[in-house]
């Protein structure tokens, strides 16, 4: 218990589109732990391919970018905003052309490499830590007291993609959208180092039918009841 009130981690992973993001933002504010976006680093290595001219296919290259250029988070914002170089790429992320190139960076094993030991490096500067992606409670944190894994059918995926974009102000095709969920699933889940997989002892959510309100009561629940045991 002791090393538990001194820190603890809880991953989420799941598909994109899943609401991994938003229930684990509202999660870390309720038990007042930080929140990690995996996705945002290995986008921020995407910028980084398609702005500063770097071959996605060419693993090496792109990692010795990541450590020259580095990715950081501006911790003083809630949540914290990607920076590559120091600059703020928060909305630059978010782009289609950013999209439909980051699951080609994300497989390269070197890229992997570069960006698991830098997550793990956060987590020892805050030890108190929700963090989500692909890989966090099968490859990164296997030791998180709770794991959690969020799948919802493709359909409801796109229809949440499609008004987030939209929200922010971009205009968005429904199907190119559903196009690129369904490419990065494909190559996400194929991929071999560090493919998206429900890990050993997660619960599993299927978020299709439930309120982001209504995911997180229950994830804080089972977090809850981990920490009283
Ligand atoms: O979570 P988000 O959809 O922003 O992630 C963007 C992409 O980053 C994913 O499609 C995946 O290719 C990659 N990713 C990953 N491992 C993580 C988080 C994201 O490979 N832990």
């Amino acid at each position: 218990m002791e090393d538990q009130v001194n820190g603890f981690v809880i991953t989420i992973d799941g598909a994109a589109g899943t609401g991994k993001s938003s229930v684990a933002h509202e999660l870390a504010n309720r038990l007042g732990t930080e929140c990690l976006d995996t996705g945002a680093m290995y986008r921020a290595a995407a910028v980084l391919s398609i702005d500063f001219n770097v071959n996605p296919n060419d693993g090496a290259a792109l990692a010795a970018a990541i450590r020259e250029k580095e990715i950081r988070f501006d911790w003083n914002q809630s949540p914290p905003v990607i920076l590559l170089g120091g600059v703020d790429i928060s909305q630059r992320v978010r782009d289609l052309d950013v999209s439909s190139v980051v699951s080609i960076v994300a497989q390269q094993p070197e890229v992997r490499q570069v960006l698991v030991e830098q997550q793990r490096a956060i987590c020892m500067l805050h030890p108190l830590l929700v963090t989500e992606g692909r890989d966090q409670g099968s490859v990164v944190f296997p030791d998180a007291i709770v794991r959690f894994y969020l799948e919802a059918e493709v359909e409801e995926r796109t229809r949440r993609r499609v008004k987030q974009l939209r929200d922010s102000g971009t205009s968005v095709n429904d199907e190119d959208i559903q196009r690129d969920i369904q490419s990065r699933d494909k190559l996400d889940s194929t991929r071999l180092d560090g493919p998206l997989i429900c890990p050993n002892g997660a619960i599993k959510i299927n978020t299709s039918a439930l309120s982001k309100t209504e995911v997180v009561d229950l994830m804080e629940s089972e977090v809850t009841s981990r920490l009283q045991e």
